[in-house]
């Protein structure tokens, strides 16, 4: 890994993934507090765009890496974040061989990084470790219901190793890991392309396409403005001592994919329409955290309400996107 710029400033953080959706804006949360940032990403599912802004701050460094070839750092860490890993299902699904490994060897190569430096580590795990829940809402407690063979095991079953290989390193004493399980998390830096409900809505609405709900839409998810869930990433890292226990992060609020759908059309002046397509296998049917934990070890909750973050996702995309063709009626 390359000598950083920017030599004399806080703490040294590494973080694995930061050229994505959430590590772009934790990157720039971290440097914005005084800390020295070295971004490792693949650029597999994020990009250069992402952290072209960041490019012009001197304690700023991007490092080109794989997570499942060998990491070495010339000097010392102070703390790891490890995001590295496709997030959205048909991205995470187009190389499932290579999305289990970066989770477990990019896991594994990050843990012993971070064990040779006496870093800190989080690993950004999910909510899909719960699989088709049969709980509801979702304790930290509850141990899941994932199907070990279907489509979506690579990234479910590998974030299920990765949380045992950080809590094995913790309970070894080889390094003080943190498991954070996301639930889902939208905002700017979504990739328009990036097949996920919230940015497919809202760049389908903007370019007058029907929003294409998944069978019958009934299904739900709680949705986490992407603010909210750095503030709680931060906090966990930063949480003394380590609760040695995996921490819920996400918003409660529950909301149908029909409800979600009909909301952005309500924020877009569009001529899209709602059209039903095929359910994916395995797609959960409900999905809510429980954040009681969240809230007692790091007096966290969520403070942006959907209605707001959609406004804020909306606006950036409206920035981000090619111009519009004319709007056609609905
Ligand atoms: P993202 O796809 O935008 O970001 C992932 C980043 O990791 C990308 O920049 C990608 O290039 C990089 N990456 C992927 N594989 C890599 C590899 N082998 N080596 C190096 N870099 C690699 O996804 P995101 O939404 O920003 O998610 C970030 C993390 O949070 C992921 O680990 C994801 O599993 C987790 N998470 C996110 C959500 C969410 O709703 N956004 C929910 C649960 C968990
Ligand atoms: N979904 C949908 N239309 C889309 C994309 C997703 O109806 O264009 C549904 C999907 O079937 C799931 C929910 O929205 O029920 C959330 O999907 P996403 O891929 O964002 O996340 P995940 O399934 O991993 O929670």
């Amino acid at each position: 890994m390359a000598k950083r710029k920017g030599a004399n400033r806080g703490r040294v953080i590494l973080v694995a993934g930061g050229a994505g959706f959430v590590g772009s804006h934790l990157c720039s949360a971290l440097l914005g507090a005084g800390n020295r940032v070295i971004c490792l990403d693949s650029y597999l599912t994020g990009s250069p765009d992402n952290v072209a802004a960041l490019q012009r701050n001197p304690y700023f460094t991007m490092v080109e890496q794989d997570v499942c070839d060998e990491i070495v750092s010339d000097e010392p860490l102070d703390e790891i974040y490890n995001l590295a890993c496709p997030a959205s299902p048909p991205s995470y699904q187009a190389d499932p061989i290579h999305t289990m490994m970066t989770s477990v060897t990019g896991t594994g190569n990050l843990l012993r990084l971070a064990a040779r430096h006496g870093a800190r580590f989080l690993q950004a795990s999910t909510s899909e470790i719960y699989g088709d829940p049969q709980q509801h809402p979702q304790q930290e407690e509850y141990w899941g219901h994932v199907n070990c063979t279907g489509p979506r095991a690579c990234y479910d079953e590998g974030k299920r190793a990765a949380e045992a290989l950080c809590f094995d390193s913790l309970r070894a004493g080889s390094v003080d890991a943190k498991v954070a399980r996301i639930f889902n998390t939208y905002g700017p830096h979504m990739r328009p392309n990036d097949g996920r409900i919230v940015s497919n809505f809202v760049v389908q609405a903007l370019n007058n396409e029907p929003l294409t709900v998944y069978g019958s839409g009934e299904q739900t998810r709680s949705f986490c403005y992407v603010s909210d869930l750095v503030e709680g990433l931060i906090r966990l890292m930063n949480r003394d001592p380590n609760p040695g226990v995996p921490v819920n992060l996400g918003n409660p609020g529950e909301f149908t994919v029909i409800e979600l759908a009909e909301l952005v059309l309500s924020k877009v002046r569009t001529a899209s329409a709602i059209v039903h397509a095929p359910l994916p296998p395995d797609d959960p049917q409900r999905r809510r955290p429980d954040i009681s934990r969240a809230k007692s070890l790091l007096g966290w909750e969520p403070k942006v309400p959907l209605q707001d973050g959609l406004t804020h996702t909306i606006a950036w995309f409206q920035r981000a996107l090619p111009q519009q063709p004319p709007m056609r009626r609905r």
